[in-house]
């Protein structure tokens, strides 16, 4: 079988998938500069007649599922998919390459913010016509980044290195992939989605593209501090089994140490020396029932885990999508 690094490629039908979450700010700007890098794209003869940008309402409380109607109104080069509440970054992104891998050739998701530099897409498209299946947008520093944000990055991607996860540092899902790898990613059904630790272990051809991030172009981040938690957690959870290993590893020697502790325990109790020690057996209590606490713990996040998954809940559900074909015909579900 040919190896696909040998394929030569036709030039690809590309969309831009936008998961949009209370971006109403900022979403006009992004629509017009998302549009205008395709239509420039497309003259340059880089991307085929037919891509688009496909945005992915997330269940947005403000205006911004009216602001995108409007704009695929406008122009049919916008997609809309109204997803029917607020399924996380995560689904939104899945919903939307899901859907643009039955029109596209490669999909590339972007954060609604424009913060990701788009012009960093010739280099996604470069690599694609090379022949890899997976393009990783890798940022270069973390300037516009404040204090606590970089610091928990860098902990975060250290830990998820020491616990086996192949996550690319500093990549966060502006990410090419062909049709290939899309349809290889829709046949993993796992409810507890980590596409940036997923993603890599596919194994495809691959590629990394640096690209530089800018601040916010308007409104704030919609990542709260208690939805980055639940990433990180799925992070570690969907990836790695490890923490498991290290309780049972833990238990063996606390087990080793309280063989050892009985022995000199016994020896002071034969020779009459039955001193009473209070600090002693204070501190050894509280420190096996915080280890047992935490070890509860976290065999209770797998296990919430396996409840979810044994569920097989749909990651997300779409309540509208608006899709136009140039100047022909419509598909436009909103019941309006
Ligand atoms: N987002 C989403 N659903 C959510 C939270 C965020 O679709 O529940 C989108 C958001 O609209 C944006 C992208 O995910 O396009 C990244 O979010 P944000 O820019 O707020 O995160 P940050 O860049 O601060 O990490
Ligand atoms: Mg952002």
């Amino acid at each position: 079988m040919e190896s696909s690094m040998n394929l030569r490629r036709e030039i690809p039908v590309l969309y831009l998938v936008v998961p949009c979450y209370n971006e109403e700010e900022v979403i006009e700007k992004s629509a017009q500069v998302l549009g205008d890098k395709i239509r420039r794209l497309r003259k340059a003869g880089r991307i085929a007649a037919g891509s688009k940008v496909m945005f992915v309402n997330d269940g947005s409380k403000d205006g911004t599922l009216r602001l995108l109607h409007q704009a695929s109104a406008r122009d049919t080069m916008f997609s809309v998919i109204s997803l029917a509440g607020n399924y996380g970054h995560q689904s939104a992104i899945l919903a939307g390459m899901m859907t643009a891998r039955k029109y596209a050739d490669a999909v590339v998701t972007i954060d609604a913010d424009l913060q990701q530099d788009i012009e960093a897409l010739d280099k996604f498209i470069d690599s694609y016509m090379a022949g890899s299946e997976v393009v990783y947008g890798v940022r270069n520093d973390r300037h516009s980044d404040g204090f606590f944000k970089k610091g928990s990055a860098t902990l975060y991607y250290n830990l998820m290195h020491l616990l086996g996860s192949r996550v690319i540092t500093n990549h966060a899902d502006y990410r090419l992939m062909s049709r290939k790898a899309l349809d290889a990613l829709s046949e993993y059904q796992e409810t507890n989605l980590f596409l940036r630790g997923l993603i890599p272990t596919m194994g495809f051809p691959s590629d990394v593209v640096y690209f530089d991030v800018k601040a916010r172009e308007a409104g704030h981040s919609k990542y709260t501090l208690s939805k980055m938690m639940t990433l990180a957690m799925d992070g570690i959870t969907s990836m790695s089994t490890r923490p498991l290993r290290m309780i049972s590893v833990l238990g063996l020697s606390v087990f080793f140490f309280s063989c050892i502790m009985l022995v000199i325990i016994l020896a002071d109790w034969i020779q009459g020396n039955n001193v009473p020690g209070y600090t002693t057996s204070m501190t050894v209590s509280l420190l096996i029932g915080g280890i047992t606490i935490l070890s509860l713990g976290i065999i209770g996040e797998y296990i919430g885990k396996i409840y979810m998954e044994a569920k097989h809940r749909p990651r997300y559900i779409i309540d509208t999508f608006v899709w136009k074909e140039e100047g022909g015909s419509t598909c436009d579900d909103r019941d309006e």
